[in-house]
């Protein structure tokens, strides 16, 4: 990557968001670029703890390019608010309508969708050869447009969008019917009924994180012939993923769609490929008193 101002084999990347003070980014680009040989320093921009807000973006983002920064993650609730500032988009995040990545490379800042990428990884490597036809996702918020994304693109057929901002899941319908005419996408209307004839489920709202405790969808509903993805990983295990498994589901908890989106925006920023064992490895012994 083409940088001004920093040695070729250092990087200056970072993270915009608020509250992300127990974010494990820094720990996995800082391991992964350290078993590489190279310098890589992670900063968090907590907009909450900085006392800023959105209006400030652009002023965050030119500081960065100014001081040679390589790219920026970009998390909730900027990664819609952030497009405005960039000069284009790659095709994923295009399609989303949402960035997590940035990257600045030559005199240009171009947004990334790395999600799309981490959910595709855990899909594939997650339900092996399960049937993947028809599926029913809770959430459709950020994260939720770039799972449902994957989801098309790993060839899902049917897809049911629920969430209990029905406009939300309504908006999200339309704009992946127009992108997949050939899929079914509804904004579903009963929860049992769409689950009793799902391959798998999608959990993409918060429920289940340690502040937000409880099942996303009835307990009754999950059985052996359902694969289970959450995408919450603090905790790992939420009561999605240990209920179904004890129902008997195939599950991938949350992750493998970390881990890879953080490879994917490690080698958009340092151009090269990041070994993913490594991440997981880093991902797993990532201290607790760091995430508290
Ligand atoms: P968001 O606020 O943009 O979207 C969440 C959506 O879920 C909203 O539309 C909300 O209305 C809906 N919702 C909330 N509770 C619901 C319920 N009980 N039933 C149905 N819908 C419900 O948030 P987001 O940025 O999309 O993040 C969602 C979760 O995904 C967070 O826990 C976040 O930490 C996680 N996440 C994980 C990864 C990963 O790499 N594993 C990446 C991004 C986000």
């Amino acid at each position: 990557m083409t940088q001004m101002g920093v040695a070729s084999d250092t990087y200056l990347v970072g993270l915009i968001g608020r509250d992300i003070a127990a974010s494990r980014s820094p720990w996995l680009h800082e391991q992964e670029a350290g078993a590489q040989g190279l310098r890589l320093l992670y900063m968090l921009h907590d907009f909450a703890q900085r006392g800023w807000d959105e209006a400030d973006l652009p002023r965050v983002l030119a500081a960065m390019r100014t001081l040679g920064a390589a790219g920026c993650n970009v998390t909730y609730p900027y990664k819609q608010a952030v497009i405005g500032h960039l000069d284009g988009l790659s095709p994923q995040a295009a399609a989303v309508g949402a960035v997590n990545t940035v990257v600045f490379a030559d005199g240009r800042a171009i947004g990334h969708n790395t999600d799309v990428i981490g959910f595709g990884e855990a899909l594939a490597g997650g339900i092996g050869g399960r049937p993947a036809g028809t599926v029913v996702q809770v959430g459709a918020g950020g994260a939720g447009a770039a799972t449902a994304q994957a989801l098309m693109r790993h060839g899902v057929e049917q897809l049911a969008l629920f969430d209990v901002d029905q406009a939300r899941a309504t908006a999200l319908a339309a704009r992946l019917q127009g992108q997949f005419p050939a899929a079914r996408i509804t904004a579903g209307t009963s929860l049992p009924g769409a689950l009793a004839a799902a391959d798998g489920l999608v959990n993409a709202t918060p429920m289940g994180m340690a502040k937000l405790p409880g099942l996303p969808v009835p307990a009754e509903c999950l059985g052996p012939q359902l694969w289970v993805a959450d995408i919450v990983y603090f905790p790992l295990e939420t009561a999605l993923i240990a209920e179904s498994r004890r129902r008997g589901c195939a599950v991938i908890d949350g992750s493998a769609m970390a881990i890879g989106q953080a490879a994917a925006a490690f080698t958009l920023f340092t151009g090269r490929p990041a070994d993913r064992a490594r991440m997981r490895a880093s991902f797993d012994s990532f201290a607790p008193a760091r995430a508290a």
